[in-house]
């Protein structure tokens, strides 16, 4: 569904990301682990286009990423959900109003559908009947979860997940969990999904990746992931690195 090819990026003598090859396959979660500060989230950004490589190319299905004009990125975007490490809301918008503009923007959904698209959404990441408040009245869990309401509103293809359990205790976070779980095995939705949470990894990855200087340094399934004799991957896991 997605495709780094030859991939470097630089920020001034900064090097971030180093010559990365990957593919995302349709279907699949995919979690990326890594430092802070290590490219995570650059990464993230090169796959909606809201970043573009030095070098290399990027593909989101048979569309080059890092050459796609504003229409183009337009018509991606539709089809990627993005759930921002900072969960940005409007502070302006009520919640309703929040998740409501990725259909206003994008579809011709009549306002009662468009309400009742939200309601569902909001019962989905479990905030029932919270239109009405004000970003600024909410939980930082809340907020994150209304952030993650207004990613998955269109029914993307591929949700890409920077840090969605961080800061929520481990309840909320099992919350969250559960609806990555959800939307990909019952909508069939591909994610990625960037953490520091080992126990988050565990439950949703069917691949794990660690990001290191720029490089992966390893990639497979959990089960490889925990056998690893990299003393990187060791360190990570043990939560040292
Ligand atoms: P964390 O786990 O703390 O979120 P991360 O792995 O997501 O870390 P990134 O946000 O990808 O880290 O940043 C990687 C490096 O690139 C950092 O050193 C950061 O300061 C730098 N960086 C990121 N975005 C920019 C930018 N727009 N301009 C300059 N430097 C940047
Ligand atoms: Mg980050």
């Amino acid at each position: 569904v997605a495709r780094l090819h030859g991939v470097s990026k630089r920020f001034g003598p900064l090097r971030v990301l180093h010559r990365i090859n990957l593919e995302f396959e349709r279907g699949k979660t995919t979690v990326i682990l890594g430092p802070s500060g290590t490219g995570k989230s650059v990464m993230l950004k090169h796959i909606v286009g809201l970043l573009r490589p030095d070098q290399g190319e990027v593909f989101f299905n048979d569309v080059r990423v890092d050459h796609a004009n504003e229409q183009q990125l337009v018509e991606m975007r539709k089809k990627i959900g993005f759930l921002f490490q900072m969960g940005a809301l409007f502070d302006s918008m009520n919640v309703g109003q929040n998740i409501a503009f990725p259909l206003v923007e994008h579809t011709t959904l009549t306002k009662p559908q468009q309400n009742a698209r939200v309601a569902q959404v909001l019962k989905q990441v479990g905030l029932s009947g919270l239109e009405q408040k004000m970003p600024a009245q909410l939980s930082g869990g809340q907020r994150k979860r209304v952030a993650l309401a207004r990613a998955v509103v269109l029914e993307p293809e591929l949700i890409l997940y920077d840090e969605p359990t961080t800061g929520l205790d481990p309840i909320r976070a099992d919350v969250i969990n559960e609806l990555i779980i959800a939307l990909n095995k019952e909508l069939g939705i591909s994610s990625i999904v960037v953490t520091h949470d080992m126990q988050s990894a565990n439950k949703v990855a069917d691949r794990m990746l660690l990001l290191y200087n720029g490089s992966i340094v390893c990639d497979g399934t959990p089960e490889q992931f925990r056998k690893s004799d990299n003393e990187l991957v060791q360190r990570f896991i043990k939560g040292i690195a």
